[in-house]
């Protein structure tokens, strides 16, 4: 079965085509700059060549065009034809209260989607894009949403009810919902293979982080509390998103600047966070290189970063009532060597024994405590595409 998995941006299109048979990435790449001057297509076909193909790729039923062109391509091609491919599978950010499993598309899921851009109008509309897109070039072949927030959706009413009047649940749907569920679910099943448990026998802390970061307590396998919330601003600091802040801050700086909503909305998710603590970057790498040359606000961006990563550790180990298992994954998580060793210098207290000689590497699956320590501490590469690839197989078989 060959399944290709999309990933729909406002102006850009990730994709990797699988070969379920051995679960193998036959080709991926991206289109960038849709409906931009200078768009382009970077193909990579495995053991083959990558191609830069320059076109003016106006919108994303374009751009899908182009990449079933390069799939199917004499020469740069990994198929025969566009019908060798079974199931497409679409990355579908925000699934609302919905969608607590992935789901096989159809009108009807179309539209309660659309319902759905309420809740998430920058990241939804461009997942609806590719779909729509799918939906008219490959009209036969079956296609499926899997949403970053179904795997939290198993969370009690006790963790994602905020402390407004309940109405505002009931009238707007205002509650945690959680992101990045897809990774989140994806490196807490492999940390149980990597422990040889079944997942119903484990209590594990997952930290996704990136350029957006988020930790998620996963007890016996269903999450019980997530660091992100009614959006993607809560929780941690990342790269221009504050994570948590006293809401009193919002109308107060909306005052002092002269913000109206939009204004304030750009200014949390696109000022704040590691670049505005820092002045520096967003980019953790130049953060880590500043700091190493002395930039005392370098260092307070990741002196900040690290005590929250442990604060949200340490509550919800409280809130599990025990923790087995930590896992560090995405670009932060998998390539920061000073970060996991400062987080688990913290962490001696709940039984992490860290082995510093073993934590020197980046992008691989490893342990990362001593053989018998009472927590284990994994580092592993995330992989939302395979696991949105097997979800889709299961909806199609
Ligand atoms: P992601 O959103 O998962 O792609 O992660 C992006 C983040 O990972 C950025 O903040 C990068 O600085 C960070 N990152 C990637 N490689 C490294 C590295 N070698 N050391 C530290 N941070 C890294």
């Amino acid at each position: 079965m060959k399944i290709l998995v999309l990933n729909s941006g406002s102006s850009s299109l990730k994709y990797q085509l699988f070969d379920m048979m051995n679960e193998e990435v036959m080709a991926k790449g991206l289109v960038e700059r849709i409906g931009l001057e200078g768009s382009i297509l970077t193909h990579r076909p495995a053991n083959k060549e990558k191609q830069e193909i320059h076109a003016d790729i106006t919108d994303h039923s374009v751009a899908i065009k182009l990449v079933l062109d390069a799939l199917t391509n004499q020469e740069h091609g990994v198929i025969a034809d566009m019908k060798e491919i079974d199931a497409v599978g679409h990355r579908a950010v925000h699934g609302g209260s919905t969608f607590a499993q992935s789901t096989l598309i159809d009108d009807k899921v179309i539209e309660q989607m659309e319902k759905l851009v309420d809740l998430a109008p920058l990241h939804n509309p461009p997942g609806l894009l590719g779909i729509e897109a799918c939906k008219r070039i490959m009209p036969d072949i079956p296609q499926v949403a899997v949403f970053d927030t179904s795997f939290h959706q198993t969370m009690p009413e006790s963790s994602f009810i905020y402390g407004l009047p309940y109405e505002m649940y009931t009238k707007y749907e205002i509650r945690r919902y959680g992101f990045h569920g897809t990774s989140h679910r994806f490196v807490s099943e492999r940390a149980a293979a990597l422990m040889n448990k079944p997942i119903s026998e484990l209590k594990i802390i997952t930290c996704h982080l990136g350029n957006g970061s988020s930790i998620t307590a996963v007890d016996k396998g269903k999450v019980v509390d997530t660091s992100l919330g009614f959006t993607p601003l809560e929780g941690l600091i990342m790269g221009t998103r504050c994570g948590d802040i006293d809401p009193a801050i919002v109308p107060y700086i909306m005052e002092k600047e002269n913000m109206d909503v939009k204004q304030i909305n750009d200014f949390l998710n696109k000022k704040c966070g590691m670049l505005g603590v820092s002045g520096v970057s967003s980019d953790l790498r130049n953060i880590e290189e500043a700091a190493g040359e002395g930039n005392h606000r370098a260092q307070l961006t990741l002196d900040i970063f690290y005590k929250r990563i442990v604060k949200y550790i340490g509550s919800y180990a409280a809130e599990m009532n025990g923790v087995d298992v930590i896992v560090f994954t995405a670009g932060i998580g998998e390539n920061s060597i000073p970060m996991r060793e400062a987080v688990c210098a913290n962490l001696t207290f709940l039984g992490v024994e860290f082995e510093s000689s073993a934590n020197n590497f980046r992008g691989e699956e490893k342990e990362i405590t001593k053989p018998g320590s009472k927590v284990k501490v994994f580092v592993i590469p995330t992989n939302e595409e395979l696991m949105i690839a097997r979800d889709t197989k299961e909806l199609v078989k």
